[in-house]
């Protein structure tokens, strides 16, 4: 079975030696982040935080960083490119650029979120 991201029964089982192996093709799947994240990666202040979510999501989105919001849940989807790589990962590289702040959801991928947990979208080099 050939392996799909957009199709999680063909991921295969997580082995811890994946990501050095990998083209982050995790990171080509859409991602969703909480106001926390976006602070931790500076891009909302703490002041932005507590005040106006909407206009937050408002100006991110102008940034071209995040491409939606979810009012009734308070996640912002980010961005990804035409490629479907994520906002933050090096095209170059194919490593996450913002990898110490990166967003809750990347590291608790695939073991505590994901659409099949335990199972991982890996693409080799
Ligand atoms: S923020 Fe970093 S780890 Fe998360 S999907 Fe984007 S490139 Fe990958």
């Amino acid at each position: 079975m050939v392996l799909d991201k957009d199709r999680p029964s063909t991921w295969k089982k997580y082995d811890n030696t994946f990501c050095t192996l990998c083209v982050a093709n995790c990171c080509r799947m859409p991602v969703e982040i909480k106001i926390s994240d976006l602070v931790r990666l500076n891009l909302a202040s703490e002041d932005e935080a507590l005040g106006s979510v909407k206009k937050l999501a408002k100006r991110l989105k102008k940034e071209g960083i995040i491409k939606s919001y979810r009012e009734g849940t308070e996640f912002f989807m980010l961005t990804q490119k035409s490629n479907d790589d994520c906002y933050f990962l090096d095209p170059k590289t194919r490593l996450c650029s913002v990898y110490e702040k990166r967003p809750d959801t990347c590291r608790s991928f695939p073991a505590i979120v994901g659409p099949r947990i335990g199972y991982c979208p890996s693409l080799r080099k």
